[in-house]
């Protein structure tokens, strides 16, 4: 059944996110099409997650595949010290003019982990640059995810979280609630107030909180985390990783709220879900602290693979599409079948919560519920879901066809209520 390169090569891999020992086997894609995933024994599975979130256009998209074939006949990669190419230069243009607020420059990496890194050294060193060596924490939100490297995880929430492992390895920071509300912020304000001769700044996942649990707040508690940070000179960075490019509706969650991140951190659909790519964008002011006669105030990172041409090409053919397809029209349409799709769970035992934002719908279960467990009987379902935590979501291509739609949230029906009985 499994084709021949399965049996001893899935014995030589080590999955992610995975208990080796009582996980079932993965199971062997051999190609994309739209919104499927089509297994080696033949199965096609309607993707509910768009691959983390990250295929934003669907699998194989003809402009995607097309610009990136071009790129890797002429320069499929050339270091970036010292050189630049067109596809980074036209790509850092276009997302400065997308970008929320005034940014003004862009580092790229190669992930949204690498990204956050960039910004939390960007923040430290901004500090260092103007004199103020102590500036070294981050204030950080409960329920945060950041990214699973070492400094993304020091500001991921550190109980909750998966890295729950390394708490005691990382950096301490100060992880505090989301402030939902008046009361709320006026201890968040003093908290800053209290705590703001060691603070670099505060990073945050706009309006939805994602890896950690799939927790929404509005877009006044935003405003109110942006504006109470920025009052204080201290940093807010934004990592849009997960919420750009219209998964949490607008185009970025921050337009939402009208706020300008100092910082911004963008990866997952970045490149339309086909090459890995990370990007950290700055204001005028955090780059101008690195200027300077000392070589040592430059910043000090620069991944081998950093801007990749491919991923860059990518980047750019999916900007295109984002101009050219209507993605804000058809994440409004997924919103509403989203609702009145998964809406119905919430009369059923063990449901906690039924939230839907963008492209993001959300089943929250009793936390006694195994919800990994649910996996496998999604699969039998003919849907490639894969939930978490307490949760249930789907978050699809913003392309999905209303029918697609229509049957995952039908599967989604169909597997919550046997999982509560
Ligand atoms: C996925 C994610 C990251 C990490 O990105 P990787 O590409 O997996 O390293 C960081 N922040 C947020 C909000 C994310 O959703």
């Amino acid at each position: 059944m499994n084709p021949a390169w399965y049996d001893e090569g899935v014995r030589a891999i080590w999955s992610p996110y995975c208990q080796m020992k009582t996980a079932p086997a993965p199971l062997a894609a051999v190609a994309t099409r739209g919104t499927r995933i089509i297994l080696a024994d033949g199965r096609e599975l309607i993707d509910g997650v768009a691959s983390w979130w990250s295929a934003c256009h669907g699998y194989n998209h003809p402009h995607l595949l097309e610009q990136v074939g071009r790129q890797l006949a002429i320069m499929p990669h050339v270091m970036f010290g010292g050189l630049v190419h067109e596809q980074a230069c036209t790509l850092a243009r276009r997302l400065l003019a997308i970008a929320p607020g005034k940014l003004a420059r862009v580092f790229f990496s190669y992930s949204g982990s690498p990204a956050v890194e960039v910004a939390l050294k960007m923040a430290v060193q901004y500090w260092k640059n103007r004199g103020h060596a102590g500036r070294d924490r981050f204030v950080c939100f409960t329920d945060g995810y950041h990214g699973d490297t070492l400094g993304a995880m020091s500001v991921s929430d550190p109980d909750h979280s998966m890295h729950r492992a390394f708490r005691d390895v990382v950096p301490r920071q100060h992880v505090v609630d989301i402030p939902r509300t008046c009361e709320a912020r006026q201890r968040f304000a003093s908290f800053l107030d209290a705590h703001g001769d060691a603070l670099a700044g505060v990073i945050v996942e706009p309006l939805v909180q994602g890896a950690g649990g799939m927790r929404f707040h509005d877009a006044e508690a935003l405003a109110a985390i942006a504006e109470l940070t920025r009052a204080r000179g201290l940093l807010f960075i934004a990592d849009e990783i997960a919420t750009g490019f219209h998964r949490a509706g607008p185009r970025f969650a921050c337009d939402e709220a009208g706020v300008a991140p100092d910082i911004l951190c963008l990866g997952k659909a970045l490149t339309g879900g086909v090459l890995g790519l990370g990007a950290t964008l700055a204001s005028e002011q955090v780059f101008d602290a690195f200027l300077s006669d000392d070589a040592g105030a430059a910043l000090m990172h620069g991944p081998t693979f950093m801007a990749n041409p491919l991923a860059c090409a990518a980047a750019n053919a999916s900007l295109d599409l984002f101009e050219r397809e209507p993605r804000a029209r058809q994440v409004a349409g997924i919103e509403q079948t989203l609702r009145a799709g998964l809406e119905p769970c919430r009369g059923l035992p063990g449901v906690v919560d039924v939230r839907v934002r963008g492209a993001i719908g959300v089943v929250q279960l009793d936390p006694r519920i195994h919800v990994p467990a649910l996996r496998p009987r999604f699969v039998a379902e003919g849907a490639w879901i894969r939930p978490f935590g307490d949760i249930v979501y789907l978050a699809p291509a913003l392309v999905i066809e209303p029918s697609d739609l229509e049957f995952l949230t039908a599967a989604v029906r169909r597997v919550v209520a046997l999982a509560v009985k």
